[in-house]
């Protein structure tokens, strides 16, 4: 705050039935912030930084602020539904790949900033390599498991036009987030 701001402040979020939300996105072309092929990566990592931290998400994917790219951000924290999550510091990843992904399963609660309202109980992978682009350029590999899986799982799903909602076993499994909190 007080910074000139390169964007404008109010950034909107796509919800469900915006076109975008079911697009493939776009490989990041360019690792040098500013470069109008890519809307400016860095502008894009600001935005979507915001946005998270204003909705108190702990992940977000480029295509949820409009940016059909494929851009995602991770920031595992510990939360009610996930006490033992472990605190992991929001990281970048462009053009992620999994790479492995365990054929262990487990369901868990996840919502979405782009699906108000909802919570859906989803079964996901309980480790995943994946392979990634960070911001400085360099190619890395993380191994991660349990909540950062499923919330990389999550947002991956959203650089290949799916959501939560495609992956539940049943209508059963959706439940309104007031519904849930009382649980
Ligand atoms: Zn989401």
């Amino acid at each position: 705050m007080g910074e000139t701001s390169m964007y404008n402040a109010k950034v909107e979020v796509a919800e469900l039935g915006n076109p975008i939300l079911r697009a493939q996105a776009k490989k990041v072309l360019s690792f040098v912030g500013g470069e109008a092929e890519d809307e400016g990566l860095a502008c894009i990592v600001a935005q979507m930084r915001e946005v998270m931290q204003e909705r108190n998400g702990v992940g977000i994917a480029a295509p949820q602020i409009g940016i059909s790219q494929q851009v995602l951000i991770i920031a595992s924290r510990p939360n009610e539904r996930y006490p033992e999550a472990p605190f992991i510091e929001p990281v970048v990843m462009i053009n992620p790949i999994i790479d492995v992904e365990s054929s262990q399963t487990e369901k868990g609660w996840e919502g979405c900033l782009s699906v108000p309202g909802i919570r859906g109980y989803v079964s996901r992978a309980v480790q995943v390599s994946v392979n990634f682009v960070d911001v400085n350029g360099a190619s890395q590999r993380w191994d991660l498991e349990g909540f950062p899986a499923r919330i990389f799982l999550h947002e991956y799903d959203h650089l290949i036009g799916l959501t939560f909602l495609d992956r539940i076993d049943s209508v059963a499994d959706l439940i309104s987030e007031n519904e849930l909190a009382k649980r």
